[in-house]
């Protein structure tokens, strides 16, 4: 699960990142309006923390621009004035939630958890899909209850693609997701190769009725034999 933190307070935004790496999110950042536009032009995210109050302008600009994108990220909004015309301008705007500053981070952490799951899941806790069952909250996976012994980046692949079945994933598309943005500066792409071929093994020989198919030349499929 990637997040971008969009914050231009540099004490607040590295707490945030530093408390959600822990969580074992991917975390990309922005500290101003600009970088942030940037940045959704070019890559997705599982979840955005936008603050409002930016150096550059309003962060309401970049749920306008999400808009126009028709791109549907979930969006939290955490404003320092807990203002009632934000709150209301942002989720009309498409905005999941809103935290007014200051917060807990557990309090974020579970905000950013249930506006994933209401978008993937209508809600569901684990994600169940075949015979297999993942519990995101325990970064486990079962095969018809037995647990899978999956390293840290097979499960990652797992769950993506989980969330996405018998959608094509490209290549490009999962190392951003799993490894970060910045991995679009590499030559190619062996290294997920070498991660989803051990994850199709794991499948294959937990029972799994479940597996990633190749799609020739672009990416990978999840498919329910
Ligand atoms: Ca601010």
């Amino acid at each position: 699960m990637k997040i971008l933190i969009v914050e231009d307070e540099p004490s607040l935004r590295e707490l945030i990142e530093r408390s959600l790496e822990k969580e074992r999110y991917v975390v990309e950042t922005a500290s101003d309006l600009r970088s942030a536009l940037d940045k959704v032009g070019c890559y997705d995210y599982d979840c955005i923390l936008l603050d409002i109050m930016l150096p550059d302008g309003n962060g309401l600009q970049l749920l306008e621009e999400l808009k126009t994108m028709r791109k549907r990220e979930n969006v939290i909004i955490l404003s320092a004035k807990d203002s009632i015309e934000d709150k209301v301008k942002g989720l009309d705007l498409g905005a999941d939630d809103y935290l007014p500053k200051p917060f807990h981070l557990a309090e974020l952490s579970a905000r950013i958890k249930s506006v994933i799951r209401r978008r993937h899941h209508d809600g569901d806790m684990d994600i169940r899909i075949g015979n297999v069952r993942i519990v995101p909250e325990q970064f486990q996976v079962f095969v018809n209850e037995s647990k899978m012994e999956l390293n840290r980046k097979e499960y990652d692949i797992l769950h993506y693609f989980c969330n996405r079945p018998g959608r094509l994933v490209q290549k490009s598309q999962l190392a951003e997701a799993v490894w970060g943005d910045h991995i679009d500066q590499v030559d190619n792409f062996d290294f997920i190769y070498a991660q989803v071929k051990n994850l199709r093994k794991k499948l294959k020989e937990a029972g799994a009725t479940i597996s990633l198919s190749a799609v020739y030349g672009l990416g990978y499929k999840l498919i329910v034999e």
